[in-house]
């Protein structure tokens, strides 16, 4: 399994985000399996925030040799709004008035020099996944998560995903109790199209390889 370097684990570990070490070294470790035996295309992951999980996945790439892009809008989830729960009022752009995780992102691709491995789109995933034109060897789904949205980076992203490649689905809840149920009804969703077979699970992050044609 590919280690991840210790500049890079520094660099994760200082970064503000919603990624646990245990799930964010499973995430490493896919990523560094999906690029080895998919050579030469990109890792993609829908939820940027301050970039803590891109870092995995450009190490990941870079070890590899390919590319990670990372989609989103940077204006925030529902739950990250002022008023609510993981709301961090560091973030908000004082002359607009509303979330912007873009600089501080930037911040932390730059102090774990990883800048020249990542391609970032800002933008919302439905569009951006709308006019993506090419298989990628790992999505992994890190966006919005209410029904609408989890669901639209499902039906979006899941098509790009190369034979054999992963599909990864973070904050999965099968137990109401334990938080959100939109990831889980994706993952479902995923496992029961026959596309995908479950390759491994750490916690709330499920990894998925595609195995079938019909999503
Ligand atoms: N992966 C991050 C956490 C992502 S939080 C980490 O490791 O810390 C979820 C992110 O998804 C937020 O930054 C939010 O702006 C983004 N997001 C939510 N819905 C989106 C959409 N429809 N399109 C693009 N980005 C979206
Ligand atoms: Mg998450």
């Amino acid at each position: 399994m590919a280690t991840l370097d210790p500049s890079h684990r520094a660099a994760f570990e200082a970064a503000k985000g919603f990624m646990p070490l245990d799930e964010g070294l499973a995430l490493h470790a896919a990523a560094g399996d999906a690029a080895a035996r998919l050579p030469g295309l990109p890792l993609l992951e829908v939820g940027t925030y301050c970039g803590r999980s891109t870092i995995l996945l450009a190490a990941a790439a870079r070890a590899a040799r390919t590319v990670a892009v990372t989609v989103d809008h940077h204006r925030g989830s529902e739950e990250q709004q002022p008023g609510w729960e993981y709301h961090d009022k560091e973030l908000v752009d004082p002359e607009v008035g509303l979330m912007d995780t873009l600089p501080t992102f930037r911040r932390t691709l730059h102090a774990a020099g990883l800048e020249d491995d990542v391609i970032a789109v800002a933008g919302r995933s439905p569009q951006v996944a709308a006019v993506w034109g090419r298989p990628v060897a790992l999505v992994f789904i890190d966006g919005g998560h209410t029904d609408e949205h989890a669901t639209a980076d499902y039906e979006g992203w899941a098509p790009h995903v190369a034979p054999d490649g992963l599909l990864v689905v973070h904050d999965v809840f099968p137990d109401p109790a334990d938080g959100g149920q939109a990831p889980y009804r994706v993952y479902r969703r995923a496992l029961d199209s026959g596309a995908f077979t479950e390759v491994s699970v750490t916690r709330s992050l499920r990894v998925l390889r595609r195995t079938g044609p019909g999503i």
